[in-house]
Protein backbone atom coordinates (compact mmCIF):
# COMPACT_ATOMS: atom_id res chain seq x y z
CA UNK A 1 0.00 0.00 0.00
CA UNK A 2 1.15 3.40 -0.81
CA UNK A 3 1.05 6.18 1.54
CA UNK A 4 -1.64 8.13 -0.04
CA UNK A 5 -3.84 5.39 0.00
CA UNK A 6 -3.12 5.37 3.70
CA UNK A 7 -3.86 8.78 4.16
CA UNK A 8 -7.27 8.46 2.72
CA UNK A 9 -7.98 5.31 4.80
CA UNK A 10 -7.07 7.51 8.02
CA UNK A 11 -9.19 10.87 6.97
CA UNK A 12 -12.29 8.55 6.07
CA UNK A 13 -12.12 6.56 9.42
CA UNK A 14 -11.49 10.04 11.32
CA UNK A 15 -14.64 11.47 9.50
CA UNK A 16 -16.37 8.22 9.95
CA UNK A 17 -15.39 8.10 13.98
CA UNK A 18 -15.09 12.08 14.89
CA UNK A 19 -15.25 10.67 18.63
CA UNK A 20 -12.98 8.11 18.40
CA UNK A 21 -9.98 10.04 20.03
CA UNK A 22 -10.26 9.91 23.59
CA UNK A 23 -13.66 8.28 23.61
CA UNK A 24 -14.96 7.84 27.22
CA UNK A 25 -14.87 3.74 26.46
CA UNK A 26 -11.03 3.92 26.15
CA UNK A 27 -9.03 4.23 29.43
CA UNK A 28 -8.54 7.56 27.94
CA UNK A 29 -5.20 10.27 28.36
CA UNK A 30 -4.63 10.73 32.41
CA UNK A 31 -2.08 10.26 35.54
CA UNK A 32 0.47 8.08 33.98
CA UNK A 33 0.41 5.76 36.80
CA UNK A 34 -3.06 5.09 36.66
CA UNK A 35 -2.67 4.60 32.74
CA UNK A 36 -0.26 2.32 33.25
CA UNK A 37 -2.10 0.26 35.79
CA UNK A 38 -5.35 -0.01 33.94
CA UNK A 39 -3.26 -0.83 30.16
CA UNK A 40 -1.25 -3.88 32.26
CA UNK A 41 -5.10 -5.14 33.39
CA UNK A 42 -7.00 -4.32 29.82
CA UNK A 43 -5.27 -7.64 28.63
CA UNK A 44 -7.62 -9.76 27.62
CA UNK A 45 -10.73 -8.00 28.67
CA UNK A 46 -12.47 -4.72 27.46
CA UNK A 47 -11.70 -0.94 28.31
CA UNK A 48 -15.07 -1.06 29.79
CA UNK A 49 -14.66 -3.91 32.12
CA UNK A 50 -11.29 -2.05 33.05
CA UNK A 51 -12.87 1.43 33.98
CA UNK A 52 -15.39 -0.45 36.15
CA UNK A 53 -12.85 -1.33 38.23
CA UNK A 54 -10.34 2.04 37.91
CA UNK A 55 -12.37 3.75 41.03
CA UNK A 56 -12.23 1.27 43.55
CA UNK A 57 -8.49 0.28 43.33
CA UNK A 58 -7.35 3.71 42.93
CA UNK A 59 -8.84 4.30 45.65
CA UNK A 60 -7.07 1.74 47.91
CA UNK A 61 -4.17 2.40 46.02
CA UNK A 62 -3.59 5.81 44.72
CA UNK A 63 -0.23 5.58 43.75
CA UNK A 64 3.23 3.18 43.80
CA UNK A 65 4.09 3.54 46.76
CA UNK A 66 1.14 2.02 47.96
CA UNK A 67 0.14 -0.68 45.67
CA UNK A 68 3.99 -2.10 46.04
CA UNK A 69 3.13 -2.56 49.81
CA UNK A 70 -0.02 -4.67 48.58
CA UNK A 71 -0.35 -8.05 48.77
CA UNK A 72 -1.90 -10.15 45.89
CA UNK A 73 -4.66 -11.37 48.09
CA UNK A 74 -5.53 -7.55 48.70
CA UNK A 75 -5.94 -6.88 44.90
CA UNK A 76 -7.67 -10.07 43.41
CA UNK A 77 -10.94 -9.30 44.45
CA UNK A 78 -10.96 -5.64 43.32
CA UNK A 79 -9.77 -6.77 39.92
CA UNK A 80 -11.66 -10.21 39.84
CA UNK A 81 -13.89 -9.72 37.50
CA UNK A 82 -11.26 -8.83 34.69
CA UNK A 83 -10.11 -12.67 33.90
CA UNK A 84 -6.72 -13.90 34.66
CA UNK A 85 -6.54 -11.58 38.31
CA UNK A 86 -3.85 -13.63 39.90
CA UNK A 87 -1.28 -12.96 37.37
CA UNK A 88 -2.49 -9.69 36.82
CA UNK A 89 -2.26 -8.63 40.68
CA UNK A 90 1.13 -10.09 40.30
CA UNK A 91 2.04 -8.12 37.12
CA UNK A 92 0.48 -4.44 38.97
CA UNK A 93 2.35 -4.64 42.44
CA UNK A 94 5.33 -5.83 40.41
CA UNK A 95 5.08 -2.77 38.23
CA UNK A 96 5.14 -0.50 41.31
CA UNK A 97 7.39 -2.49 43.30
CA UNK A 98 9.86 -1.61 39.93
CA UNK A 99 8.63 1.73 40.15
CA UNK A 100 9.72 2.96 43.46
CA UNK A 101 12.87 0.56 43.13
CA UNK A 102 14.49 2.12 40.24
CA UNK A 103 12.10 5.35 39.23
CA UNK A 104 11.62 7.00 42.56
CA UNK A 105 7.90 5.94 42.09
CA UNK A 106 7.38 7.92 38.86
CA UNK A 107 6.45 6.37 35.66
CA UNK A 108 9.44 6.60 33.22
CA UNK A 109 8.88 8.97 30.23
CA UNK A 110 11.37 6.78 27.88
CA UNK A 111 9.95 3.37 25.80
CA UNK A 112 13.30 2.02 26.70
CA UNK A 113 12.37 2.94 30.75
CA UNK A 114 9.14 1.36 30.38
CA UNK A 115 10.01 -1.82 28.36
CA UNK A 116 11.87 -2.71 32.27
CA UNK A 117 8.45 -2.94 33.94
CA UNK A 118 7.03 -6.25 34.30
CA UNK A 119 3.99 -6.94 32.62
CA UNK A 120 4.53 -4.30 29.93
CA UNK A 121 5.69 -4.62 26.17
CA UNK A 122 5.58 -2.25 23.31
CA UNK A 123 2.01 -1.95 22.84
CA UNK A 124 1.44 -1.27 26.87
CA UNK A 125 4.39 1.50 27.01
CA UNK A 126 3.29 2.90 23.24
CA UNK A 127 -0.10 3.53 25.16
CA UNK A 128 0.93 4.70 28.40
CA UNK A 129 3.54 7.14 26.33
CA UNK A 130 0.82 8.48 24.05
CA UNK A 131 -2.25 8.66 25.79
CA UNK A 132 -0.22 9.69 29.73
CA UNK A 133 2.02 12.08 28.15
CA UNK A 134 1.25 12.50 24.46
CA UNK A 135 4.39 11.37 22.75
CA UNK A 136 4.19 9.39 19.41
CA UNK A 137 7.23 6.60 20.00
CA UNK A 138 5.28 4.10 18.04
CA UNK A 139 1.73 2.66 17.11
CA UNK A 140 -0.32 0.22 19.91
CA UNK A 141 -0.89 -2.80 18.31
CA UNK A 142 -3.68 -4.88 19.81
CA UNK A 143 -5.90 -7.11 17.85
CA UNK A 144 -8.60 -5.14 16.64
CA UNK A 145 -4.88 -3.01 15.32
CA UNK A 146 -3.48 -5.99 13.83
CA UNK A 147 -6.78 -8.03 12.14
CA UNK A 148 -7.22 -4.41 10.68
CA UNK A 149 -3.57 -3.64 9.32
CA UNK A 150 -3.74 -7.48 7.64
CA UNK A 151 -7.78 -7.18 6.05
CA UNK A 152 -6.76 -3.74 5.18
CA UNK A 153 -3.49 -4.30 4.11
CA UNK A 154 -1.30 -1.98 5.65
CA UNK A 155 0.87 -5.26 6.43
CA UNK A 156 1.68 -8.55 5.52
CA UNK A 157 3.45 -9.89 8.54
CA UNK A 158 1.43 -11.19 11.27
CA UNK A 159 3.94 -10.60 14.30
CA UNK A 160 3.13 -7.13 16.30
CA UNK A 161 6.77 -5.70 15.94
CA UNK A 162 6.70 -6.14 12.03
CA UNK A 163 3.21 -4.97 11.86
CA UNK A 164 3.96 -2.05 14.06
CA UNK A 165 7.03 -0.91 11.46
CA UNK A 166 4.97 -1.08 8.86
CA UNK A 167 2.16 0.96 9.95
CA UNK A 168 5.11 3.07 11.21
CA UNK A 169 6.44 3.59 7.49
CA UNK A 170 3.23 4.75 6.30
CA UNK A 171 1.60 6.78 8.82
CA UNK A 172 3.30 10.15 10.11
CA UNK A 173 4.68 10.57 13.16
CA UNK A 174 1.79 12.71 14.68
CA UNK A 175 -0.74 10.69 13.64
CA UNK A 176 0.44 7.23 15.21
CA UNK A 177 -1.51 7.32 18.60
CA UNK A 178 -4.77 8.77 17.29
CA UNK A 179 -4.37 5.51 14.27
CA UNK A 180 -4.44 3.29 17.12
CA UNK A 181 -7.77 4.57 18.51
CA UNK A 182 -9.66 5.02 15.12
CA UNK A 183 -8.70 1.53 13.58
CA UNK A 184 -9.71 0.08 16.91
CA UNK A 185 -13.28 1.86 16.92
CA UNK A 186 -13.68 0.68 12.98
CA UNK A 187 -12.44 -2.71 14.22
CA UNK A 188 -15.19 -2.80 17.07
CA UNK A 189 -18.10 -1.19 15.08
CA UNK A 190 -17.93 -2.62 11.35
CA UNK A 191 -14.57 -4.67 11.02
CA UNK A 192 -15.17 -7.36 13.76
CA UNK A 193 -13.57 -10.77 14.19
CA UNK A 194 -16.04 -12.58 13.73
CA UNK A 195 -17.99 -10.93 10.76
CA UNK A 196 -17.06 -7.58 8.82
CA UNK A 197 -19.50 -5.56 7.12
CA UNK A 198 -17.75 -4.86 4.18
CA UNK A 199 -21.42 -4.31 2.40
CA UNK A 200 -21.23 -0.79 4.72
CA UNK A 201 -17.71 0.19 5.21
CA UNK A 202 -16.64 3.35 4.28
CA UNK A 203 -13.00 2.26 3.83
CA UNK A 204 -14.22 -0.91 1.51
CA UNK A 205 -12.87 0.85 -1.85
CA UNK A 206 -8.77 0.48 -0.50
CA UNK A 207 -9.47 -2.71 1.17
CA UNK A 208 -7.32 -5.75 0.55
CA UNK A 209 -9.21 -8.35 1.77
CA UNK A 210 -12.30 -6.50 0.01
CA UNK A 211 -10.94 -6.84 -2.99
CA UNK A 212 -9.71 -10.48 -2.61
S1 LIG B 1 -14.01 -3.66 3.73
FE1 LIG B 1 -14.47 -5.31 5.18
S2 LIG B 1 -12.52 -6.21 5.74
FE2 LIG B 1 -12.10 -4.22 4.77
S3 LIG B 1 -11.95 -2.81 6.49
FE3 LIG B 1 -14.04 -2.75 5.76
S4 LIG B 1 -15.15 -4.22 7.04
FE4 LIG B 1 -12.95 -4.65 7.24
Amino acid sequence: MDKKTAKNIYNTLLQQYPDAIDSPSTLGRGVPFEVLILTILSAQTTDRAVLAVKEPLFKQYPDPHKLARAEIYDIEPIIHSLGFYHVKAKHIIAAAQKLILDFDGIVPTTMDGLLTIPGVGRKTANIVLYHAMGKNEGIAVDTHVRRLAQRIGFSKSSDQDNIEQDLMRLFPQGQWGDLTDVLITHGRACCTAKKPQCEVCPISRYCMYYHT
